[in-house]
């Protein structure tokens, strides 16, 4: 389907049924489920992932496995809030065999239905977790060190980076710092929607999502 053709589909129920027969790349030959995101289709924040692994093949769940935990931790305990309040999506909806990284055709077989989820969500802020998930919503490629826990602002849109909860079940700094880029979340979420003076703003990208 076109990306006009995609315009056409109004609601996230039937993306779901679109992206559920998609059969674009070699990854649908090997996937159990497609994973196209859970939470609520009017969420105010909307996470990013890389790709589906083992457990989210398994279950058509994103997150469900040992990083999902400790992600559900932090809403809980920093944000103060469940699943179903918050919208989590991947730049995959299909898992890479052998959970290898995702190659730049899948990414660009994906990307569309990636952006009308955000569109047909709105949501205020767009957190991506991990450099792969930021590399692919800015279009470039980041150094997820450099960039976390900062807002960037781009086309009218709000996009925080932070690290891919993965990264901080093996290191404690990484999750301490996990924890601090949530509480800055949780305040940017507490306050008014009139864009901030920018962090980082990006000259080449027009949009998010690399139009
Ligand atoms: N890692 C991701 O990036 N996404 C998932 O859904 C699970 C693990």
């Amino acid at each position: 389907m076109s990306e006009p053709d995609l315009a056409k589909i109004t609601d996230l129920g039937e993306l779901e049924r679109y992206i559920n027969e998609c059969v674009a790349c070699p990854l649908a030959e090997t996937r159990t489920k497609v994973v196209f995101g859970v939470g609520s289709p009017t969420a105010d924040l909307m996470f990013i992932g890389e790709a589906p692994g083992f457990h989210e093949d398994q279950s058509g769940e994103p997150f469900v496995g040992a990083a999902g935990r400790l992600l559900d931790e932090l809403l809980n305990t920093v944000l103060g809030l469940s699943r179903s309040d918050i919208y989590i999506a991947n730049v995959l909806k299909c898992r890479p065999p052998g959970n290898r990284d995702p190659l730049p055709e899948e990414i660009e077989h994906c990307r569309p239905f990636l952006r009308r989820q955000d569109e047909l969500i709105a949501p205020k802020i767009i957190c991506t977790l991990g450099k792969h998930a930021t590399s692919v919503v800015l279009r470039k490629n980041i150094s997820i060190s450099r960039i976390h826990g900062k807002l960037v602002h781009l086309g009218g849109r709000r996009l925080f980076p932070t690290y891919h909860p993965a990264a901080g079940l093996y290191n404690g700094s990484t999750k301490q710092l996990l924890i601090e880029d949530f509480h800055k979340l949780k305040h940017l979420l507490a306050i008014d929607d009139e864009p901030e003076p920018s962090v980082e703003e990006d000259q080449e990208q027009m949009d998010l999502f690399g139009q």
